[in-house]
């Protein structure tokens, strides 16, 4: 049997949500590893099908009283390499795909960094902001305990991801030892330092982006511009450590609004305005941008850190930075990857690009499994060495047949994981 994937760029696809878009591009990008690599159509199914999906109905008893009903979703795309890992996202708009998409990439991504996990996602359709904290905390809870049979530290361990944070990782990690009868900290990642988190592990996903960028700029970073969509937690300290390393942040934007100031911007300040108001929106020190304009700013790094799909066939030809380096998970559609080949414009893809914070996370549980904890100078080293050392081999790779980075962090991500299924064989 063939899989059902796309085998030349998917058309547009404007009718389907962004969730289904997102999986589209996956498995297109699936496809075309699988062509380089010359997998049979077993493999290919095996590698596009996910191992489990689980939909789950998340009632939250409202402050007013009301019930509402929400849902929620765990994908564990693969679990031939070792236990399942993957954030959870609270967001209005994720749906099964999105999740499985988010999923897939979190597979390639620990297989290509060398770590030995699967990938998994989870996600429940929730604004956060329309929550109270004591809401938050009993969707987060309820959600956990709806999952609970199938996440564990050896079997599928959480992180944050858009949405969520320490205080939701400390949540989950508290319903899951409660259930268990006593503390498991290795469940989840990204958790508060007092309760097991990993030093290094909050800025983690922003230095990788900040040591991908580095690798891939032609030259010397200082003065370099730089613009970031998304001022969360990626792209605010990507913009922090991308100014320390000598670059001029240019431009950020949020959910609230864009700003701009060509000099550069008080990164530090923008950041204290953000904390004080929720969103970039009306800094004082800075002129407003929209959305769109800020995609297309003439810097040399764009940095998308919000969500998927983003950069599409629609703007590529507009796009005018000459690298952009992936905070976000799935920004750029298969149609503008083409276009920005074509234009000469270097990506670093996501798999590669953000992997910081799935290799400090599994850092953290490493720590946790030992009842042990690392300095952050340790946690630093071990995790620039396997950012640089992916670089490294993703480049090479790429450079020897010809192909973008993506491609070649697919090839070698992919590649490994099918040759994990092969080695494993087929039961029974
Ligand atoms: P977050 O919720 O902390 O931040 C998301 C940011 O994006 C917010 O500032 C939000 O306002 C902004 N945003 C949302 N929609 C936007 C829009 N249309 N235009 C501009 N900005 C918009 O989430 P995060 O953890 O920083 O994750 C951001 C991206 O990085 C996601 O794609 C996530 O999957 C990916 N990622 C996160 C981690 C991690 O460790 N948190 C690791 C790897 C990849």
């Amino acid at each position: 049997m063939s899989i059902t994937v796309p085998s030349t760029t998917p058309a547009t696809t404007s009718l389907l949500t962004p969730g289904r878009q997102a999986l589209d591009s996956a498995l297109f990008q699936l496809d075309q590893a699988a062509d380089q690599l010359g997998l049979d159509d077993g493999l290919r199914s095996m590698l596009s099908t996910p191992r489990r999906s689980l939909t789950v109905a998340v009632p939250v008893r409202r402050e007013d009283g009301r019930m509402d009903v929400v849902q929620g979703f765990r994908v564990q795309h693969n679990i031939t390499r070792g236990p399942a890992k993957g954030g959870i996202r609270f967001h209005p708009s994720t749906d099964i795909h999105e999740v499985t998409a988010l999923a897939m990439w979190m597979t390639w991504k620990c297989a290509l960094v060398g770590i030995p996990y699967g990938g998994a996602k989870g996600g429940v359709a929730v604004d956060p902001a329309s929550l109270t904290p004591r809401e938050l905390e009993r969707v987060t809870r309820r959600y956990v305990n709806e999952i609970l049979p199938i996440i564990g530290p050896e079997k599928d361990i959480p992180a944050p991801d858009v949405g969520t944070d320490e205080q939701t990782m400390a949540w989950i990690m508290d319903t899951y030892s409660v259930n268990a009868g006593y503390p498991v900290p290795g469940v989840v990642t990204g958790k508060p330092m007092t309760l097991g988190g990993s030093l290094g592990r909050a800025g983690a996903t922003s230095r990788g982006v900040q040591i991908a960028a580095l690798k891939a700029l032609p030259g010397s970073p200082e003065g370099r511009t730089v613009a970031i969509q998304g001022f969360g937690k990626v792209g605010a300290l990507a913009a922090r450590y991308l100014a320390d390393a000598g670059c001029r942040v240019v431009a950020v934007s949020d959910v609230t609004g864009a700003v701009v100031d060509l000099s550069g911007l008080d990164v530090d300040g923008l950041r204290a305005w953000v904390e004080e108001t929720g969103g970039v929106y009306g800094y004082r020190h800075a002129d407003a941008l929209s959305h769109a304009d800020l995609l297309e700013l003439d810097v040399d790094i764009l940095v998308p850190a919000a969500l998927e799909g983003v950069i599409t066939e629609e703007n590529a030809p507009r796009i005018r930075a000459r690298l952009i380096v992936e905070g976000a998970n799935g920004p750029t559609t298969p149609e503008a990857d083409r276009i920005l080949a074509d234009a000469g414009t270097t990506v670093v893809p996501d798999i590669l690009a953000n992997a910081g914070g799935v290799i400090v996370s599994y850092l953290e549980w490493v720590q946790n499994m030992q009842a042990y904890s690392w300095s952050a100078g340790e946690v630093e080293v071990k995790l620039r060495d396997l950012m640089e050392h992916s670089y490294d081999a993703v480049a090479a790779l790429s450079a020897e047949r010809g192909i973008t980075l993506r491609q070649a962090a697919h090839v070698i991500g992919v590649g490994r994981v099918a040759e994990a299924h092969r080695m494993r064989g087929l039961y029974p």
